[in-house]
């Protein structure tokens, strides 16, 4: 049997989200889909994609308000999926008995979104209050687990306008946990960031020479540093820390036929100036997002020539 070694199988596990982050892309799930037609959903999707796909993550809104979550994890191992992931915010994973609950029916790959190394930076973003408190312990719980379980353990940071400047403090922060890596994302112009575009948006250069200076002097790490959604002609001298754009595929095909799931993800599109015709990076760059450029323009993106 074939598997695809890029794609990996997406369940959306819940439209709810107990945090209400101000770059959030997911918030028009919520009213839009019903937890319970999710959850049936869900167990038909993963048995019917087995026989194509062997990796499977669970995710948006926030999948551990699903109380069904950890039955979908027991049925996707029952199916033997290799690799079985998690994307959550962390905050139930504070409740430790639950944490092994996930960890033990399965679960062998977490990430958990965490945006700043203090409550002020972290709760600007989620506009949560104990939403840090909680999801530092769901963090100190795993790198406890880390001990008794095999499972990889990344931590998620959304890349603002808020928070660009903690970079170099978070990584400190995060260096005290068992993780095996960090992402670093750019956030997405979409939903509510694009409602608070100014606010939350960064300048791409701008970030772009806050992670040259912090990557110039990190030292060596036990664990992978990622950043996504840069393009390539700002990441000159980090081109390494590009992470892979994997593809993550939603495929629901009951979600999409009874729900119409394209209409709930208008998320927009990409695009390239003429001039990207000639960088080096044109094959492999997917473009920058047409809502940044329209309200930005391209003066900050410059073709990279084949000799640097
Ligand atoms: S193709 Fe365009 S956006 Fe992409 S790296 Fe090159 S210049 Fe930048």
């Amino acid at each position: 049997m074939m598997f695809s070694k890029t794609k990996r199988l997406q369940i959306i596990t819940s439209p709810y989200c107990n945090n209400n982050c101000v770059f959030c892309i997911d918030n028009r799930l919520r009213g839009k889909l019903s937890l319970a037609v999710l959850t049936r959903d869900a167990a038909g999707t993963l048995k019917k994609m087995r026989g194509q796909m062997d990796r499977v993550l669970f995710t948006a809104g926030e999948p551990t308000l699903n109380k069904k979550l950890l039955e979908l994890i027991v049925l996707a191992k029952k199916l033997s999926y290799k690799e079985i992931g998690l994307i959550s915010n962390g905050r139930l994973l504070a409740d430790k008995k639950f944490c092994q609950k996930l960890l033990s029916a399965g679960l062998n790959e977490i990430s958990v979104s965490i945006h700043g190394d203090n409550e002020k930076i972290h709760e600007k973003m989620t506009r949560t209050r104990n939403s840090f408190k909680e999801t530092s312990m769901g963090i100190k719980n795993l790198d406890f687990f880390k001990k008794k379980y095999h499972f990889n353990f990344f931590v998620n940071f959304t890349v603002t306008r808020l928070n660009f400047k903690n970079v170099s403090t978070f990584i400190r922060f995060i260096s005290r946990f068992k993780v095996n890596g960090i992402i670093f994302n750019m956030v997405i112009p979409k939903g509510r960031a694009l409602a608070n575009f100014n606010e939350v948006m960064p300048f791409y250069s701008v970030v772009s020479r806050e992670f040259k200076k912090i990557f110039k002097v990190l030292g060596a790490k036990n664990f992978s540093i990622s950043v996504l959604g840069l393009p390539f002609c700002l990441m000159s001298g980090f081109e390494n820390f590009a992470g892979n754009f994997e593809k993550i595929v939603t495929k629901n095909p009951g979600l999409k036929k009874n729900l119409a799931i394209k209409s709930v993800f208008p998320w927009g599109r990409k695009i390239k100036s003429l001039k990207c015709k000639k960088c080096a990076y044109t094959e492999i760059c997917d473009g920058i997002w047409f809502s940044y450029i329209k309200r930005r323009g391209w003066k900050e993106f410059k073709p990279v020539n084949y000799y640097g």
